[in-house]
């Protein structure tokens, strides 16, 4: 993935979006208590459209539906190869329909919409395409054991699983969770983020046209503390798959261990970037402004804590302050935006006071800083923030937002050490052209993924999860499988 990547999205136009019921058991229905939540244009900070909002007896309704569609519709014992024609299909159509998706994303995150081609919807296609290859192969062994035996395993569907994603890239992370679900023979129950659950929508849509049978797939829109607190606590659930913040992640891992369900906890990140003293500094610099405003800075990995090689410190704030206020923000329909609004006035808030905090501890601002007033929505100004000691909250806490602090360092140990001082570990990056020190590096990173001289090369191939209090579990790659299924090993006496 790249945000200079050249995509057409000249035909992507700002969408009418009807209002979005619940999708259960393959038919769309009102909420039972007929609850209602605007959802809400980031752009605009006006009401974009409405969906159901669920509550305990819609999500006992959607895992019923999981439970009869995973004992009863044949979808667990279809040869992989039947299933991967379907995860085919639904690659193809997310193609097909990437205009509707990337408007429906966009209108509903803020995200650019070059962006969001590039990424979101070429990613969720690649990602159903992945896994229907992975689909072919859910198999199990045979194994010698000195008794007269046929003894092998199986590898079996874990059965409901129960799916969280969180507001920031609501058709990927979805996508990471339900195409490898499917992949195995699960059924799938889906809680997307009250704030984005728009894609998910259109998903259950896309993945009903390429021949998921009802049941399968079911999307239950409502807040997490209603109905993704019933989904934690339901006894018909069998796995879940949570992606979102370290507090909620601790609070539903407890939930499901005390119920003895197996998890898998994508969780908060606070990358550190690393520039020693021989790097690229072009290619450095270009890899540090893309970590921080991809995704305008709402990105689990994203990179917020550049460490420099002390002499090229000055150098480096330099170029940053004279870079980043030529990126252009704006409105995300508009296909030269980079950076588009965050996706809604608590996290702006947020930001606002990690800034306020950082400024308190003697940070510098050499970029941005500031609200934009760009007549409506949730805009903030792209900002780097030189001189905070590691110990500031704006350094060790993940902001979540378009905000660089900028740290000095003068050996290599002290980098890692500065590197691998916060509570996270989920990415982390280096710039250097000493292959050498690019693999020891990397291996002293406490991190579940790290990039050497880019940033955010990420692709289904490649696994992807956290390490310390990002989490627990790997999405991606041949490793997601693992996550959806269980072992049953059989032994067959042939005294
Ligand atoms: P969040 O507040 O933790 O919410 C994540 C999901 O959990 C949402 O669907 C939310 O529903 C739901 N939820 C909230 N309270 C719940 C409860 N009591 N029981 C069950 N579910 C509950 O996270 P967010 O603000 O949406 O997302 C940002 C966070 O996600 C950041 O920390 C980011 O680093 C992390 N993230 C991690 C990865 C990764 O791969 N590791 C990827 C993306 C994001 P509502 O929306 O209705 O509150």
């Amino acid at each position: 993935m790249s945000l200079s990547e050249e995509q057409n999205v000249s035909t992507v136009r700002r969408p009418h979006i009807e209002p979005g019921r619940l999708f259960i058991d393959g038919e769309w229905r009102e909420a039972d208590a007929k609850g209602r939540r605007d959802v809400i244009d980031p752009s605009t900070g006006k009401v974009l459209t409405t969906v159901a909002e669920a509550d305990d007896s819609d999500l006992d309704a959607a895992v019923a539906a999981a439970r009869k569609a995973f004992d009863e519709s044949g979808w667990a014992q279809l040869p992989g190869r039947e299933r991967a024609r379907i995860l085919n299909r639904a690659g193809d159509i997310i193609r097909r329909r990437a205009d509707e998706l990337v408007a429906t994303e966009s209108a509903n995150v803020g995200k650019p919409v070059s962006l969001c081609r590039a990424v979101d919807v070429a990613t969720a296609a690649e990602e159903y395409e992945y896994c229907a290859a992975l689909a072919q192969t859910v198999e199990g062994s045979t194994r010698q054991i000195p008794i007269p035996s046929h003894a092998y395993t199986r590898r079996e569907p874990l059965g409901v699983v129960g799916a969280i994603t969180p507001f920031n890239f609501p058709l990927i992370l979805s996508s990471s969770k339900i195409a490898p679900a499917l992949a195995a023979g699960n059924t799938v129950v889906h809680k997307p983020a009250e704030e984005t659950p728009l894609s998910a929508l259109l998903m259950a849509e896309i993945l009903t046209e390429a021949g998921v049978p009802n049941g399968v797939l079911n999307v239950v829109t409502g807040s997490g503390s209603v109905v993704g607190e019933a989904l934690l606590r339901h006894p018909g659930i069998d796995k879940v798959a949570f992606t979102g913040s370290t507090k909620i992640g601790r609070h539903a891992a407890a939930i499901a261990g005390e119920a003895l369900k197996p998890v898998t906890m994508e969780l908060g990140g606070n990358a550190a970037h690393i520039v020693f003293e021989d790097a690229d500094l072009e290619k450095a610099i270009g890899a540090a402004i893309k970590g921080f405003v991809f995704n305008t800075g709402q990105f689990c990995m994203g990179g917020p804590r550049l460490l420099v090689h002390s002499s090229l410190y000055d150098a480096v704030v330099g170029a940053l302050s004279g870079a980043v206020p030529g990126v252009p923000v704006g409105d995300p329909f508009d296909p030269a935006t980079v950076v588009g609004p965050m996706a809604g006035e608590r996290h702006l808030a947020k930001v606002e006071e990690y800034v306020r905090i950082a400024k308190e501890d003697g940070g510098r601002i050499v970029a941005g800083g500031e609200r934009l007033d760009l007549g409506g929505g949730y805009y903030f100004q792209p900002t780097v923030i030189a001189d905070l000691g590691n110990d500031s909250r704006a350094v060790q806490e993940e902001i979540f937002g378009p905000v660089l602090t900028v740290q000095s360092f003068d050996t290599e140990d002290e980098a890692v050490a500065m590197a691998n001082s916060t509570p996270y570990g989920l990415a982390s990056g280096l710039q250097t052209k000493d292959v050498a020190r690019a693999h020891r590096v990397a291996a002293r990173l406490q991190a579940g993924i790290v990039w050497v001289n880019d940033w955010a090369m990420l692709d289904p191939a490649i696994p992807f999860g956290g390490v310390k209090q990002s989490g627990f579990g790997r999405e991606y790659g041949p490793e997601a499988l693992e996550a959806y299924t269980k072992v049953k090993s059989v032994v067959i006496s042939l005294a």
